[in-house]
């Protein structure tokens, strides 16, 4: 057990007063249990019908909630899809809208998800993602940006994760006494397969919430996700249950900055103060383990962080405009934040199928950071902070591919589509041979001479027969070529690839030690 203490900033929404108080607190503790419950809700914050809840200035009643998300897709059939994830332990529905140019197709495009109120009753999130449902449906067409998202991304909503918590047992028509566990007190954003304790990937004995939301996940390979609690203002960013930073921590800090940044724009008190104006690091504000966040982040390949959007968990209605308008700029930019990177399509190179390759970034990736490309379309999506990255694609049955110096600017795609060249034993001479090795086979050392062009630079690549790189240089030569060592290399067959401008070729290279 570990023991926190923060300086901790509380401002009381209504007075604006600041108030700073010592905490000290176990890491057992439930995150908004620090927290207490200083509104008064009641019905008169509920939405008496529904015309009053699509005025978003009201909660829904789960009756009208349902109505809303069939009334969203059938309004806009063209671009909205309803779907079911699956079923609470109460039997209510855990419902996502996919919102997307051509809705009922797996485009070419990455996947983004929103989803809200897994601790039913942090409930600001729950109507703010059907106000942005609202909002994209509406605009497409209407507004650059939106019409922009809308079709570069299938964009997935999940407005409601715990309906049983958020509508407390049988009432499915008030929030008043709802909860932050599911129906069978489980907090489900602490039932998730935990890395640091070295969980496998299996949903087996968990809430039904938790494995149906696993199972959509794990589907639709979301690229970037945000999950919607209450019970602070702050961008939290992984990881919950580990110290080590992430790999990508800094791209984290940027977009996590974006969001805050853009809501204090509009409201300079929202986000004001702890920890840092707006971010954290989740092990650095307290220890949680078996969060969605770091599920998807270690498990997944996916980017989740966790927006604490109000420090009333049930917010009062009243408040609810006011927070729309704080946070739909931020919400609207931390989806665009899908579009950047390093993105692409990887390919065969003979017959052009979409190939599911391993995206590494030499020197920086970890095993849960590593990307793939998808099996359907050989899509590929690379979210990274600003800088020049070596990336290795991999996939079994081809050659590797490094591809050196790959800039990537903030706000910007880099695009780089790869043709991987199949693996195989028999390779084939070309008329011109590109350059020869000698001797061959090789016992100390071996020479590789470029053919036809006299001095220039080769990038070579020695694999071994599995498609494994276990060389990769760029060498300037003059007339002879030059001369590599085998110290390092067991007896047998390996494929050596030299590329010089234009000109690319493998040959096999058998090394024999006597
Ligand atoms: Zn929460």
């Amino acid at each position: 057990m570990r023991l926190n203490q923060h300086i901790l900033v509380i401002r009381n929404s209504t007075t604006r007063l600041l108030a700073v108080a010592l905490f000290c607190h176990l890491a057992a503790t439930p995150l908004d249990a620090q927290w207490t419950k200083s509104v008064q809700f009641d019905d008169n914050d509920m939405a008496q019908d529904l015309d009053e809840a699509l005025t978003f200035q009201k909660y829904p009643t789960y009756y009208q909630y349902l109505e809303m998300m069939e009334g969203f897709a059938a309004a806009y059939p063209d671009i909205c899809r309803l779907d079911t994830i699956g079923y609470s332990v109460g039997d209510r529905l855990l419902l996502a809208l996919k919102i997307s140019d051509q809705v009922d197709e797996d485009e070419e495009e990455a996947s983004f998800l929103y989803s809200s109120t897994m601790h039913g009753d942090e409930i600001v999130g729950f109507v703010l993602l059907l106000r942005l449902t609202d909002t994209l449906l509406k605009g497409y067409g209407q507004d650059a940006e939106i019409t922009k998202l809308v079709n570069n991304l299938q964009i997935w909503i999940n407005p409601l994760a715990n309906p049983d918590g958020c509508y407390s047992w049988d009432n499915n028509l008030s929030m008043e006494n709802a909860r932050r566990v599911n129906l069978f007190n489980v907090d489900l954003n602490r039932d998730f397969p935990e890395a640091t304790h070295g969980d496998a990937d299996d949903s087996t004995g968990r809430e039904p919430e938790t494995r149906y939301m696993m199972s959509f996940m794990k589907e639709k390979e979301f690229t970037m996700a945000a999950n919607c609690h209450s019970g602070a203002e702050v961008v939290n960013y992984p990881w919950d249950g580990k110290s080590a930073p992430h790999v990508d921590e800094d791209w984290y800090r940027f977009i996590s900055r974006e969001y805050a940044d853009e809501a204090m724009a509009v409201d300079p008190d929202y986000m004001f103060g702890w920890p840092e104006n707006g971010i954290t690091n989740g092990w650095d504000w307290y220890e949680a383990l078996g969060t969605r966040q770091d599920y998807v982040n270690n498990y997944l390949g996916g980017r989740e962080v966790t927006l604490e959007l109000s420090y009333d968990y049930q917010l009062a209605s009243s408040e609810l405009e006011r927070h729309w308008n704080i946070n739909e700029r931020s919400l609207l930019n931390y989806m665009s934040q899908c579009l950047y990177g390093i993105r692409g399509k990887v390919t065969g190179q003979e017959t052009g199928d979409p190939i599911r390759a391993r995206i590494f970034v030499e020197n920086h990736d970890s095993a849960y950071s590593v990307v793939h490309s998808s099996a359907t379309h050989g899509d590929y999506y690379r979210l990274i902070k600003e800088g020049i990255y070596d990336l290795v694609f991999s996939a079994p049955g081809y050659l590797n591919d490094t591809i050196p110096g790959v800039t990537v600017t903030d706000y910007q795609a880099t695009l780089l589509n790869i043709q991987l060249e199949p693996f195989g034993l028999s390779v084939p001479v070309q008329e011109a041979p590109v350059f020869r090795i000698y001797p061959n086979p090789a016992v100390h050392t071996f020479m590789v001479e470029p053919e036809n062009v006299p001095h220039g630079e080769m990038e070579l690549s020695l694999h071994a027969l599995d498609g494994r790189m276990i060389y990769h240089k760029f060498h300037s030569y003059h007339g002879s070529g030059i001369e590599l060592s085998t110290k390092q290399m067991e007896p047998g067959i390996y494929l050596l690839r030299c590329t010089i401008g234009s000109l690319s070729e493998v040959q096999r290279l058998m090394v024999i030690k006597p």
